[in-house]
């Protein structure tokens, strides 16, 4: 049998990316045994029943004991709390991890309490549906999407390489980038979407034409898209809104910006600026199809919530 990666895995947070996590890691025997740890009695009892946790336990503390990787796997407000609280449970020489969606800040609030001897490598697997909870993962998750490694100065080079052995046998590619730059790039690509999508869906919700039973029948595919990703957790893009303010307000001023040039172009009839914005939109998006995030496959029969659709978002 081929040695694990890691004899001992703790997750801590089980929902959607934490249940993932451990479907892949079953899936290739990736960790000798995997412990994990939410803060409700519900979520832990539906781990159980799951079964993609080896042991479970009520307090992050003694979840971490003696494990040599622990991911947090909770929102990225919550992580600072979380590193204070097990800080002191950590194995000298275990790799602590997380998955947030946001890097800089998770840093500033992970960093100074992690231990003498622990090493710290931040990641943000850029993989997910708009599910939530220990029922939404599944091993597939991140077959083929990317994870950004954000380590630190002092994060260990050696603690860095495998970590990125982990992800790459979960199934990902990985590519190692400064916190900053990702929070930049993660604005424009998943956080400025996401909330386009909560404010077009609330604009929609607030005229009232949701529950118009013919919008809702003949719900177009680009506002039936737009609601599938308006479902998505609310503390979690609550978080994530608050802590990665700036790039998100930067990339919202210049959102801003060229949505008053699309709308001075209805105004004027200006069918040639529309077009061409329109014919370069579409260029980007064959794009990313060869790029292999994308399916080219049409949308329309988008069957049931069960259907696994990995958006790679967030
Ligand atoms: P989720 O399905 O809502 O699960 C969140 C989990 O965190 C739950 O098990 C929850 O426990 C637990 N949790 C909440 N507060 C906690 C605390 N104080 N201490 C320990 N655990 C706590 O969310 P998710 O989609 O897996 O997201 C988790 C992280 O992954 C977030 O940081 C997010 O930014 C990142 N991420 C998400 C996606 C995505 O598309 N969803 C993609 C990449 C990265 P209870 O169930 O007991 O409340």
């Amino acid at each position: 049998m081929v040695k694990p990666l890691f004899q001992r895995l703790a997750l801590i947070g089980l929902g959607l990316i934490g249940s993932s996590i451990a479907h892949a890691v079953q899936r290739k025997q990736l960790a000798g045994h995997i412990t994990g740890y939410a803060p409700s009695a519900e979520t832990r009892a539906r781990a159980k029943t799951l079964g993609f946790c080896d042991s479970l336990y009520d307090t992050p503390q003694a979840a971490v004991e003696g494990a040599d990787l622990v991911i947090l796997c909770a929102p990225v407000g919550a992580l600072g709390d979380i590193t204070r609280t097990l800080a002191p449970a950590l194995a000298s020489g275990a790799i602590i991890s997380d998955v947030g969606s946001v890097k800089a800040s998770v840093i500033r609030d992970m960093a100074p309490f992690i231990p003498e001897g622990v090493h710290f490598v931040p990641a943000h697997p850029v993989a997910g549906t708009e599910e939530s909870g220990p029922d939404a993962g599944f091993a597939e998750l991140f077959d083929g999407r990317w994870c950004i490694l954000t380590p630190t100065p002092t994060s260990d080079v050696e603690a860095v390489q495998h970590l990125k052995t982990f992800w790459i046998e979960c199934g990902a590619m990985v590519e190692v980038m400064e916190p900053d730059h990702h929070d930049l790039v993660l604005a424009i690509t998943s956080h400025v979407p996401h909330l386009i999508a909560y404010n077009i869906v609330g604009t929609a919700a607030r005229l009232g034409v949701v529950t118009n039973s013919e919008v809702t029948k003949y719900a177009a595919g680009g506002f039936r898209d737009f609601t599938r990703i308006a479902s998505s957790d609310p503390v979690m893009w609550r978080d994530i809104f608050l802590n990665n303010r700036t790039a998100v307000l930067d990339m919202l001023d210049r959102f801003q910006n060229d949505m008053d040039h699309l709308k001075q172009a209805i105004e004027r009839s200006d069918g040639k600026a529309l077009q061409d914005l329109f014919t370069s939109t579409r260029n980007i998006r064959q794009r990313i199809i060869e790029a292999g995030q994308e399916s080219p496959e049409p949308d329309f029969a988008r069957k049931s919530t069960h259907t696994k659709t990995t958006t790679g978002d967030s």
